[in-house]
C-alpha cells in the first residue's frame, strides 16, 4: 500500500526543502520513498521528482500562451493540472509501494482554497492508498503568541477542508534562538501556557472572541500533533516519521 503525504504550507515555509530532506532521511532508513512535484510554477528543485506535473503544465508556457499576470498564470496552471491527473495517478502507480511525498504549489492559497486543490487531493487519494497532510509553517513567523495562533488557524483551515490526518511541522527551528525554541515548545506541550500569555496581554477587541479563538486552537492541538523541525538541517525528522507511521499503519484514522 502507498502512503501519500501531501506537503502543504504557505509560500516559503519550506515545502520543497522538506520534500528533499525527508526523502533523503527515509532513504537512509531504507524506507521506500518516491516524490511527486505538483507545483507547475517551480523553476528549480533540490530533488529530481519521480513524477512531475511540469512535464504536462509549466508556468512559463502558460505565461507565454495566455498573456496572464503571475498570479493569474499560477491559478490557470494549477487548474490545468486537473486535466493531467490521470497521468500523475499512473505515475504514482509506477512508484514502489511505500511513502509518496507530494510537494504542492508554492502559493498555498491558490492551490488549497480553490476548487482545483481539493479535486487534486481527493482524486489522488484513492481507496487503495493511505493519505495524510504534513502542514509546514515557518517557525520564525510564530515567535509571539498571536502569530503562533494565527498560523495554527491556517493549519486548522486546511484540516477542515481536506479532512485528512494532519501533522503540523514547525519548520526552520535552526534559525530560532534557544529561548524562542523553548517558548514555542512550552506552548505546544502545555497549551495553558499559551492561553495564559494571551490572556495577560488582551488586545482591545472583544475579550470573549479572543477566548473562543484560543479555545478553538487548543481543541485543534488536541487532535493534531506538532513537530518542530528543520528541513534544512534534517532535525527531528524521526518524530515526523513516528506520526506518519501511526497513520500509515492505521493507528489513527479521521475518516
Ligand atoms: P516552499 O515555497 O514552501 O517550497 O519553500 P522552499 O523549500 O522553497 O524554501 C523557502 C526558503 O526557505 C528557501 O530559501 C529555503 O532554503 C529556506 N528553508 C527551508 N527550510 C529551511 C530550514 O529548515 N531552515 C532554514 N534556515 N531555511 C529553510
Ligand atoms: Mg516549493
Amino acid at each position: 500500500m502507498r502512503m501519500l503525504v501531501f506537503i502543504i504550507g504557505p509560500a516559503g515555509s519550506g515545502k520543497s526543502t522538506f520534500t528533499a530532506s525527508f526523502r533523503d532521511w527515509l532513504q537512509s532508513q531504507e524506507a521506500p520513498v518516491s516524490t511527486v512535484n505538483l507545483d507547475p510554477a517551480v523553476e528549480n528543485l533540490e530533488y529530481v521528482p519521480d513524477v512531475d506535473i511540469r512535464e504536462h503544465v509549466f508556468i512559463r508556457d502558460v505565461l507565454e500562451e495566455y498573456g496572464l499576470g503571475p498570479n493569474g498564470a499560477i491559478i490557470a496552471a494549477v487548474d490545468m493540472s486537473i486535466e493531467h491527473l490521470p497521468s500523475i495517478d499512473k505515475g504514482i502507480d509506477s512508484t514502489p509501494e511505500g511513502y509518496v511525498l507530494l510537494d504542492t504549489p508554492g502559493q498555498m492559497e491558490l492551490f488549497m482554497f480553490r476548487q482545483s486543490g481539493g479535486i487534486i487531493v481527493s482524486s489522488l487519494c484513492k481507496s487503495d492508498r493511505k493519505c495524510a497532510t504534513a502542514f509546514l509553517l515557518d517557525a520564525t513567523l510564530s515567535t509571539d503568541p498571536y502569530s503562533f495562533v494565527s498560523q495554527i488557524f491556517l493549519a486548522a483551515s486546511v484540516f477542515y477542508r481536506l479532512k485528512l490526518p494532519l501533522t503540523i511541522l514547525l519548520n526552520k527551528i535552526d534559525v530560532l534562538s534557544e529561548a524562542e525554541r523553548e517558548r514555542i515548545s512550552a506552548w505546544i506541550s502545555s497549551p495553558e501556557i499559551l492561553e495564559n500569555e494571551i490572556a495577560r496581554f488582551p488586545r482591545d477587541y472583544d475579550v470573549q472572541f479572543s477566548r473562543s479563538v484560543v479555545r478553538l486552537v487548543l481543541d485543534f492541538l488536541d487532535l493534531v500533533p506538532i513537530v518542530m523541525v528543520s528541513a534544512k538541517r534534517s532535525q527531528n525528522l524521526d518524530a515526523v516519521y513516528f506520526y506518519l507511521q501511526q497513520i500509515y499503519r492505521g493507528g489513527e484514522d479521521f475518516e
